[in-house]
């Protein structure tokens, strides 16, 4: 099973990634992680990508699209993949598409209301990093560590409309060039994590027998 899997920050993404590559016996492919593990490795990819990122600039699609092609020649990729932060763009699709046929695209889909109320109200311990919501604090801001939530800058609400916009405008090409292509799977993400894992073994059950 060759899998694409998007969703918006604060969507589940994470959790549900998890879920399938257990399900399926697939490696978990996080661009992000790959990145940082060039890094920490010092490998040349590493060192150019440091360079990127320390101009500020974005890493360009070749350089994305070559490591995670090199990635998904390796021999645990032969039943399957999950990518997870990889294609962002439609020119990244492309290019990925010249190197390996998808099974399908999995778009989980949660309300913007949703996803604002569970980032702005997370609160995050300033000293253990323990992650906690303002509706479990019921206004009680202690850690059992003896340390105090905090509202980290990143989840504060106009942050985070900000990022959920620029999300969706980049990630809307996207989403259509893999509809017209017929791999797109939407998945109703505004409900229960077992729910929603549900749904996404059923959608993808049924995309086996085809
Ligand atoms: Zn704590």
């Amino acid at each position: 099973m060759r899998l694409i899997l998007l969703g918006a920050p604060g969507s589940g993404k994470g959790t549900q990634a998890a879920l399938i590559v257990k399900d399926f016996g697939i490696p978990h492919i996080s661009t992000g992680e790959m990145f940082r593990q060039h890094i920490r490795q010092g490998t040349p990819l590493g060192l150019l990508v440091r360079q990127y990122i320390d101009e500020g600039k974005l890493v360009p699609d070749d350089v994305v699209v070559e490591m995670v092609a090199e990635r998904l020649r390796d021999k645990d990729c032969e039943s399957g993949f999950l990518l997870d932060g990889f294609p962002r763009t439609v020119p990244q699709a492309q290019a990925l598409g010249r190197h390996v046929e998808i099974d399908a695209v999995l778009n989980l889909n949660i309300g913007k209301e949703l996803l604002l109320y569970r980032i702005s109200g997370r609160r995050v311990c300033k000293s253990c990093g323990d992650t906690s919501h303002v509706e479990w604090l019921q206004g009680n801001y202690g850690c059992p560590c003896g340390g105090e939530y905090v509202q980290r800058e990143d989840d504060r609400e106009e942050t985070v409309l900000k990022r959920l916009d620029v999300y969706e405008e980049q990630t809307k090409p996207l989403i259509e060039f893999y509809k017209k292509g017929g791999k797109l799977i939407e998945i109703e993400a505004n409900r229960e994590r077992d729910d929603v894992h549900l749904e996404i073994k059923q959608a993808l059950s049924k995309l086996k027998t085809k």
